[in-house]
């Protein structure tokens, strides 16, 4: 009997349907794009087209692990749950701390937040996502009293101009981006400009690439809010003036204008106010919420719009609620929780330095692998290997993470897990188990909720799939004063979790989502008004100087995921780019001794790794590239993110993953 099953790709954000089907039960899984998934209509890029090629079970965690050896899962979990237990009543509540990821689903967010932050009684959870888009969830909030993507993808096919700022689309999210020049076949009036540093696949494809010296995003659109008002303005941001003044003209004479931004905006130590200084040219303009036009974050991964939507950022409690006084009894009414966080807790970076100076006595890290990805990741690794208890559930045995913890829970992953996840332009869509557990994994959820029982918890945790957990989480969206709130999930209450349709929030009538907000000109601030913020630029913590005289950009390859768990298992994403490589423009290959093909060291202020070097010219001189993917367990090792410093957004406290000044030396 053939098998159909319709579930969502687990890497970027713009959350593609895809269909897993085999002729049966002999047969291999293959997969296609969904035809009906309004994300993709069918499309898959060439990660998710390969995701049938990473279904092998090659360095699989498969059994629960104490310090090596094989448990049973009572074992593994009676020791998290004793030892987290023993910390929160030694050492209060803060001395724990849980780091999770947007590649969680939502109910496994769901219920590490309600662990933490409603009975453990601490805020100290935080997640992957903090790396990835948190500024857009402080610009947004700033803005709009509320974390809310006003628009959706239907708005890129409508757009007669589309702005990419930040954000090398044509490699990161490529569905989206085939999208954007599939209308622009139907419609060669339309126009695409991008605002990138580099000269990336997307600026190939545009009609106006702004090779903007970087961190001057803000700069560029406070001389276009001026533009836009009939100000005069003077602004240097390291291109020529005509296109300045092109790039101005079209933006104020085009009402169908969608501003598409990225990691380029969002990983700067001024990424909220870079974030604000957009949405107010779409203010400005009330170019906002209406068809083919808004301002646009693309989320990174596949759940970090989920994450936010259940608290997963230290920050937030769940159902975008924030740590007000009002809304930490409402959930803590809602939770019965024993013990209600009564404040934000730590964010990424804090939380790592907390370990690091010995303030975080147990530690729960789901999903990722910030040994390789968090900056001065260095400094991380030996935090976390310096850690008293470090437990990590994990699909993957080995990992620069995994090789420190002391207990490993081992997880399901895609194919395997069962959840939904909501993609970059609020949609939320089902992700449906097509195979077996493998070995002893479980789902998150699952051994959240274990740990849970154990510490005391259980009337609370008593769910018996993902589906209860939804429920709840829906249920908690619409308690008390949902109107006042933009994310309410009342429409998706007692709805049939196995049959659910991907469908935009708010749902506040069964079937009924939405599409975009904000058209009728009310926000979520107290007085129903957007606000327009007065941005003073400020540059990158850190210039180049003569010691560290290139600044580093860093960024993802076209078939590569994150620290590549999964796209390195498919021998053909490997054809792309089979090393990380440096790219440097020929001029300062010729200033710096470096020849094309040879190796360089590339030095930080602590560490260094050795790249093999690829002239670009489409590269800034004085700034070089380099891919964030590879790690010592893979096969050529080079963490980028120990280049890094930790220098955080004030407002979001979103690292500068983006930029770093380095030394690059010839081998
Ligand atoms: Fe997956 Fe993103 Fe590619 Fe779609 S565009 S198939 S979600 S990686």
């Amino acid at each position: 009997m053939p098998e159909i099953i319709r579930t969502t790709c687990p890497y970027c954000g713009v959350g593609c349907g895809v269909i897993a089907a085999r002729l049966d039960q002999s047969a291999p899984w293959t997969v296609k794009g969904d035809p009906e998934h309004p994300a993709n209509y069918g499309k898959l890029c060439v990660k998710g087209s390969a995701l049938a090629e990473t279904l092998d079970l090659d360095g699989r965690l498969l059994h629960p692990l104490i310090s090596g050896n094989r448990a049973s899962w009572d074992e593994a979990l009676d020791l998290v749950a004793e030892t987290f237990s023993t910390a929160v009543r030694e050492h209060g509540p803060d001395s724990v701390a849980f780091y999770v990821s947007g590649q969680l689903l939502t109910e496994d967010y769901y219920a590490a937040n309600k662990l933490m932050k409603g009975f453990i009684g601490s805020g100290n959870i935080d997640t992957n996502s903090r790396l990835c888009m948190s500024s857009t969830v402080a610009g947004h909030v700033r803005a709009f009293g509320s974390d809310t993507v006003p628009g959706c993808y239907e708005d890129l096919d409508l757009a007669d101009l589309v702005v990419l700022v930040g954000s090398n689309a044509a490699w990161c999210h490529p569905v989206a981006f085939q999208r954007t020049l599939a209308a622009k076949a139907r419609r060669p009036e339309m126009r695409i400009v991008v605002v990138d540093p580099r000269r990336t696949a997307t600026a190939e494809c545009a009609d106006l690439h702004l090779a903007i010296r970087p961190g001057s995003d803000a700069i560029l659109f406070n001389g276009l809010l001026a533009h836009l008002k009939g100000e005069e303005t003077q602004l240097d941001v390291g291109v020529p003036l005509d296109q300045i003044v092109q790039f101005f003209s079209w933006f104020a004479d085009t009402e169908k204008t969608v501003t598409v931004w990225s990691q380029g905006i969002n990983q700067s130590s001024s990424g909220t106010d870079k974030v604000d200084a957009i949405i107010n040219c779409h203010l400005q303009t009330g170019r906002i919420g209406r068809p083919g036009m808004g301002p646009f974050s693309l989320t990174g991964q596949p759940n970090a719009m989920g994450g936010r939507e259940v608290g997963g950022l230290a920050n937030m409690l769940a159902a975008h609620m924030g740590f007000d006084e009002a809304s930490i009894d409402r959930v803590g009414r809602f939770w019965n929780a024993t013990q209600m966080a009564g404040k934000p807790g730590l964010k990424a970076v804090d939380m790592f330095k907390a370990v690091a100076e010995g303030k975080i006595k147990a530690l729960w890290i789901m999903c990722t692998n910030p040994a390789v990805s968090m900056p001065e990741a260095d400094l991380v690794k030996s935090a976390i290997a310096a850690c008293p208890f470090v437990v990590i559930s994990e699909c993957e045995a080995n990992t620069d993470t995994a090789r420190l913890a002391h207990v490993k829970l081992p997880a399901l992953t895609w194919g395997e897990k069962d959840g939904t996840v909501t993609n970059s332009e609020r949609r939320i869509s089902r992700q449906r188990p097509f195979l077996p557990a493998p070995g002893e994994a479980k789902g998150d959820w699952w051994i959240i909720t274990q740990v849970a029982r154990r510490m005391g918890f259980g009337p609370a945790f008593a769910w018996n799939g993902p589906g209860e957990i939804f429920d709840e989480f829906c249920r908690l969206t619409a308690f008390e004063n949902a109107s006042t709130r933009d994310l309410d999930l009342s429409g998706l209450v007692g709805a049939d979790y196995a049959a659910i349709e991907p469908i935009q929030w708010p749902v506040r009538a069964p079937g009924q989502g939405t599409a975009r907000l904000f058209a009728d000109g009310r926000f979520y601030h107290a007085d129903g008004k957007a606000r327009m913020l007065d941005i003073t630029p400020r540059p990158p913590a850190r210039a180049a100087d003569l010691a560290f005289p290139l600044i580093l950009n860093t960024g993802r390859m076209r078939d590569q995921w994150h620290t590549m768990t999964r796209t390195g298992r498919a021998a053909r994403l490997a054809a792309h780019a089979p090393e990380p490589v440096l790219l440097v423009h020929p001029k300062d290959a010729l200033r710096f001794r470096l020849s094309d093909g040879g190796l360089a060291r590339v030095s930080g202020n602590r560490t260094s790794v050795v790249l093999r070097v690829a002239l670009d010219p489409g590269q800034r001189i004085g700034e070089v590239f380099a891919p964030i993917h590879w790690n010592d367990q893979t096969a050529s090792s080079a963490v980028i993110g120990s280049l890094i410093d930790a220098a955080t957004d004030p407002h979001s406290g979103q690292p500068e993953l983006k930029q770093a000044p380095v030394l690059v030396e010839p081998l």
